[in-house]
């Protein structure tokens, strides 16, 4: 197999660049090392000199300028992607197609996953959560209903489409040459049955739970809402922000933003500290895959142990506050 290079698919969100596209980065970067290639980042969009600085993790950046890729809609995406895989990596930019293209398991991602591998023939693992180098083959662990199940895929065609679920990778901001080539649309580009209309963004104001470091959950063993500031004071000794189970979020105590879970956000800090959370299944789907998780529950059966790798048997009353004390006082 001579395909080297892995290709990235990067995520515009309101101008920036979405976190997902360093985590596909970091990814991208990890499986060029076993493939001996280059990470090449492909932005489409306009106007978009002002980006190409923030994908230092990337060797190449292509970025493709079009006004009907100036948002997102699906159909014109599709025509350059497909054009691009196809003919300009070997007429210009590069020699050879890419081993992988990786896109996000996001709804940009899923909008054009299955529609660009069908164009091109190509073969399409979405829901993936790491990815392996094996030989000739990339060895792909992806998850099953909703995170219950992880399968084992093996795919050996160049190009192989892989769209990776958020939280799986590790962000990457530096580490390539990023040299740019910035072209317009390589085909005259028709705008597609759906068209872009309008972005409906969520309240603003709140904090983005998915990417704090640390946090502390509340879940209904906090008793009551006049209890949360027991933990909001534990989290601001610690750094961290309040995030909770769905039935704080029912009662009104936080705003939705803040809901892990099935029907809320999934998140992977560093550390979570769940506090009076009993761990039912759509709550953990939200938070099993955090770097260190620490549970406390007056229940010692309570399933959240089994995903804890620390716990307390302990009434959260008592403990939170003895335990903002122990850290104030530690300085
Ligand atoms: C379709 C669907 C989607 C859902 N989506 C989500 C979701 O996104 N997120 C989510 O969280 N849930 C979700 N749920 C609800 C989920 O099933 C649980 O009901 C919910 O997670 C339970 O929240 P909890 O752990 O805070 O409460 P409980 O299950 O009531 O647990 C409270 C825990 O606190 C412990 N406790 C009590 N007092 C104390 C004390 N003083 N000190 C320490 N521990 C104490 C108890 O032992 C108990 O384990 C969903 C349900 C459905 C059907």
């Amino acid at each position: 197999m001579s395909a080297r290079n892995i290709a990235v698919l990067i995520e515009l969100n309101k101008g920036e660049v979405a976190p997902i596209s360093f985590e596909l980065l970091g990814c991208a970067r990890e499986l060029a090392k076993s493939t001996g290639g280059e990470v090449i980042a492909l932005m489409l969009g306009k106007n978009l000199d002002a980006l190409c600085p923030a994908l230092a993790a990337a060797d190449r950046i292509l970025a493709v300028e079009d006004p009907l890729l100036a948002t997102f809609s699906p159909e014109p995406y599709l025509q350059v992607l497909e054009n691009i895989v196809r003919n300009l990596y070997r007429r210009n930019f590069l020699q050879e197609p890419p081993r992988a293209l990786l896109m996000g398991c996001t709804t940009i991602g899923l909008d054009i996953a299955s529609l660009l591998a069908m164009r091109l023939d190509a073969p399409l693992i979405t829901c993936a959560k790491s990815i392996q180098v094996d030989g000739d083959r990339l060895k792909v662990v992806c998850s099953l209903y909703n995170g219950k199940m992880l399968a084992d895929a093996v795919v050996s065609g160049a190009p192989a489409l892989i769209a990776i679920l958020p939280g799986s990778c590790r962000e990457q901001h530096k580490g390539g040459t990023a040299w740019i080539e910035k072209i317009a649309s390589p085909i005259p580009l028709q705008p597609g049955a759906i068209a872009f209309e309008e972005m409906i963004w969520p309240e603003a104001g709140d904090i983005d739970i998915t990417q704090q470091d640390i946090l502390v959950a509340v879940g209904r063993g906090m008793k009551e809402e006049a209890n949360l500031e027991l933990a909001e004071e534990l989290a601001s000794v610690l750094g961290g922000v309040l995030c909770a189970s769905r039935p704080i979020i029912d009662q009104g105590w936080l705003p939705s933003t803040r809901q892990v879970g099935k029907s809320g956000m999934t998140v992977k800090p560093k550390f979570y500290l769940a506090l009076g959370i009993s761990g039912a299944p759509e709550h953990i789907e939200g938070m099993k895959d955090s770097g260190l998780i620490l549970a406390v529950n007056t229940d010692p059966n309570a399933p959240i142990f089994e995903v804890a790798h620390y716990g307390a048997a302990a009434d959260v009353l008592e403990l939170v506050p003895q335990l903002t004390e122990a850290i104030k006082n530690r300085g």
